[in-house]
């Protein structure tokens, strides 16, 4: 088997985006970078870019040179970013602008320091649910009278689909609801909980379905 110096070692590092959005001259500095240092490009499934194959010794080089034209890493950002579907105006189904409902949650849980790792926030325009909000611990549904809460849905081996707790939200209540569930689950013991774990406790603050 070929030895490998640290120089060859390479690992991936995940630039994060609030709703999947890359703005023009972002785009552009990623794309320098990927030219440069011979990397590859991942579109993860969490709207995330992903440069796979950053050689070791470039990483700081890499992330010195992205984070000054704004880049935020994954480990850097403890609150989760949501999920969203295009909804409006890009898709005429949807009932809401979600990219500026992720935009509003991200920036007011900026810092956010009493979360634990596994909660996934997902939102979509319509209950077509593009972005799996039925499936994640937190999803965001927009209906044609306001917006919908699910909590405790996941994929993976055994998917399940969430409980909704909140009809007919404006985003004022679905911030507030956030808040609510993700110190909930940072009140609870463990280090990594999914939702569908806790919404069965008996202090659950939504133990009915609506
Ligand atoms: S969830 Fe609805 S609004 Fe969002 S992309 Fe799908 S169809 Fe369009």
């Amino acid at each position: 088997m070929e030895d490998r110096t640290a120089e060859d070692k390479t690992a991936s590092l995940t630039i994060l985006r609030t709703a999947g959005l890359v703005e023009p001259d972002f785009f552009q500095a990623v794309a320098d970078v990927v030219r440069r240092y011979n990397l590859t490009v991942y579109l993860s499934t969490t709207q995330n870019i992903r440069l796979l194959e950053v050689r070791e010794n470039d990483r700081d080089a890499i992330m010195k040179e992205l984070a000054a034209r704004g880049a935020r890493f994954k480990g850097q950002v403890k609150f989760p970013l949501a999920k969203t579907c295009v909804s409006r105006p890009h898709c005429k189904l949807g009932k809401f602008d979600t990219f500026a409902l992720a935009h509003r949650i991200d920036a007011h849980f900026h810092g956010w320091e009493k979360i634990k790792p596994k909660i996934k926030i997902a939102i979509s325009g319509c209950t077509a649910a593009c972005s799996g909000p039925m499936t994640t611990d937190i999803g965001i549904v927009g209906t044609p009278v306001g917006l919908d809460i699910y909590v405790g849905g996941k994929l993976g081996a055994n998917p399940k689909v969430g409980r909704r707790i909140v009809r007919r939200a404006d985003e004022d209540r679905v911030i507030a609801v956030i808040e609510e569930l993700v110190t909930y689950h940072y009140s609870q013991p463990g280090k990594k909980l999914r939702m569908f774990k806790l919404i069965n406790n008996e202090d659950f603050p939504y133990p009915e379905p609506v």
